[in-house]
């Protein structure tokens, strides 16, 4: 398992979904979740995200009450960003998305087993 990955899966938590990008560094930032309702979906405004512009390499957010699957809203959001990756952490695995010709592919689930178990 990658650094990256471990660093993923201590973001979730229950509550409302955290959301962030990873910059070329590999450093990880945690952005405001301004969705109306930030327990459901997440959503990152683009004077939040402006400064990272052009260092942003994936997204991340957090699932903290479902499975790392793609909800409509996340496809949608993914879709704008075809050149970036996509984490989707739940509270036992991180899913890694790419945006290949408008299709959505899931590339790598890992599992965290020291996690779940606790
Ligand atoms: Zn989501």
């Amino acid at each position: 398992m990658t650094e990256l990955i471990v660093q993923l899966q201590r973001l979730w938590q229950p509550g409302p979904e955290r959301c962030g990008v990873v910059l070329d560094n590999g450093e990880i930032i945690e952005l405001p979740n301004r969705a109306e309702q930030p327990a459901l979906a997440f959503e990152v405004a683009d004077a939040d995200l402006a400064p990272y512009m052009g260092r942003v390499v994936a997204s991340w957010h957090t699932h903290p009450r479902t499975s790392g699957n793609l909800s409509v809203s996340d496809y949608r959001t993914f879709q704008h960003y075809p050149d970036w990756q996509h984490y989707i952490i739940d509270q036992s695995s991180v899913w890694q998305y790419s945006v290949a010709f408008d299709y959505m592919v899931l590339l790598d689930q890992v599992f965290d087993k020291e996690m779940s178990d606790e």
